[in-house]
């Protein structure tokens, strides 16, 4: 009889395993259980999004899947290296030997729904929008979950599973079950630095080119980063120190201006009246980092993705990670020839220390406010591009490029680089207690 599988969260993770899982062979039924609304029903411009880059970690966990690898071109903006935007209006390019791809994350997930639902019927696969996960019985195996639609009355359903995936992101309800369990640790921070989307109109008139993400670094921990998106809008978001910062207590549009004036004035060039007003009105996001002593319970549950371990934004890995969870996932499954039990086991612990390697790097790899630092980090990184490409076989490839260039192990670029990691995390203690 076919194991029924249930996914709590549509996220990039969930439907991507939902994938994997239905392509192994009929032995798999999936249902997946997600607490927002359809994203493929409402305007993009309505969704909360923003602009997600695939990097060849990405690239690679979705090229198991046919087709997935040539839809997400076609609907991503191909990049081929940051631009870094001084105040005095000079640029510094990092480029890269291989592209990568960037798209809006619902606009991800739209292209990985559509997929999945042109290739298995309702005999094999079942998603239910605005269906929150409240709580799980691991003695049991079942799940219960509430309807959270536009509708006065709740509807709860108890659903039971023989495999529960929490890819419920990083504030995970099924990991919250976790606690109740013996022997589970889970370690939340959150980063120093908070953000708010910007989203800036097609017609803009800027000299801004397309295919770069754009980069700049205004004064006290704040910093912008712009990309295009396909219809030649851009978006992106502005990070700020989650504590006493002034955009916090912003009141008007005319000093939401004044502050894109003073910090970043090629933005100001290009920020219409109503964008001013949005940003105003946006809500703060504040970030999570998340580390577990274990993904999974019993011989049934396992965790995946931001759930699992949720990383800071700033080396652009979280996404491409949770990509990585899930093939790793399906590695283990033909290992252990399906069976569950060892699988998600052994995915605890092997997956574990490059799941905390990849956040002890997003933490500390860039320094937050120390000019010095973030101009070595700059020299740094291209010396290590230009020596790898001139003596590849004695040289090894720079920082960004083993992030996203390659597949090598989180753990193993943290050993390489764990001097320069150390480094910048004492100077941003130094700069967050002050
Ligand atoms: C500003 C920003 C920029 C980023 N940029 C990048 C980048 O460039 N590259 C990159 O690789 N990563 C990036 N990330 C990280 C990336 O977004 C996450 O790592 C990725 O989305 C994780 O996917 P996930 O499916 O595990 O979790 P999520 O994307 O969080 O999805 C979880 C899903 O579960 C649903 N859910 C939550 N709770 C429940 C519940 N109780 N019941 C039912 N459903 C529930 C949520 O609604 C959501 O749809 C960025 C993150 C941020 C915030």
């Amino acid at each position: 009889m076919a194991r029924k599988v249930v996914i709590v969260g549509a996220g990039p993770s969930g439907v991507l395993l939902a994938h994997y899982l239905l392509q192994r062979d009929q032995g798999y039924q999936v249902e997946i259980y997600e607490r927002r609304n359809d994203p493929r029903s409402i305007p993009l411009s309505k969704s909360r999004t923003f602009p997600l880059v695939i990097n060849q970690r990405g690239i690679t966990a979705l090229s198991n899947i046919k087709g997935l690898v040539e839809i997400l071109k076609s609907v991503s903006i191909e990049s081929t290296g940051s631009l870094n935007h001084e105040k005095n209006g000079k640029t510094q390019l990092i480029p890269r030997s291989q592209p990568i791809y960037i798209l809006d994350r619902t606009q991800l997930i739209i292209m990985l729904l559509e997929t999945l639902t042109g290739k298995y019927n309702s005999d094999r696969l079942k998603i239910y929008f605005e269906n929150q996960c409240n709580v799980v019985d691991f003695e049991t195996k079942t799940v219960k979950f509430s309807s959270v639609g536009n509708t006065d009355d709740t509807t709860n359903i108890t659903v039971n599973y023989d495999l529960l995936i929490g890819a419920d992101g990083a504030r995970s309800q099924v990991r919250e079950q976790f606690l109740s369990t013996d022997e589970f640790e889970v370690e939340q921070k959150y980063v120093p630095s908070a953000y708010k989307s910007i989203f800036l109109p097609a017609n803009s008139v800027t000299s801004l080119k397309p295919g770069y993400i754009h980069t700049w670094r205004g004064s006290d921990g704040i910093a912008a980063i712009l990309v295009h998106r396909t219809d030649s809008s851009l978006s992106g978001t502005i990070n700020f120190p989650r504590e006493n910062n002034l955009i916090a207590n912003f009141s008007t549009t005319e000093e939401v201006s004044q502050f894109f004036n003073d910090q970043f004035p090629e933005i100001a060039q290009i920020l219409p009246e109503s964008e001013a007003e949005a940003f105003l009105n946006r809500p703060i996001s504040s970030i999570i980092t998340i580390r577990c002593n274990r993904y999974h319970h019993g011989d049934s549950v396992l965790l995946i993705g931001d759930a699992a371990h949720a990383t800071s934004p700033s080396l652009g890995q979280g996404c491409n990670a949770s990509f990585e969870d899930v093939a790793f996932f399906d590695k283990l499954l033909d290992e252990y020839s399906d069976d569950i039990a060892k699988a998600i086991a052994q995915f605890s612990l092997r997956r574990k220390p490059d799941a905390h390697a990849l956040v002890e790097l997003s933490d500390n790899a860039f320094p937050i406010s120390n000019k010095l630092l973030f101009l070595e980090f700059f020299i740094r990184l291209r010396s290590a591009q230009i020596m790898h490409q001139l003596f590849p076989k004695y040289f090894s490839p720079s920082f960004l490029q083993l992030l996203s260039e390659s597949t090598v192990p989180y753990s193993e670029i943290l050993n390489i680089y764990k001097n320069w990691i150390a480094k910048v995390k004492r100077a941003n203690e130094k700069f967050l207690r002050n």
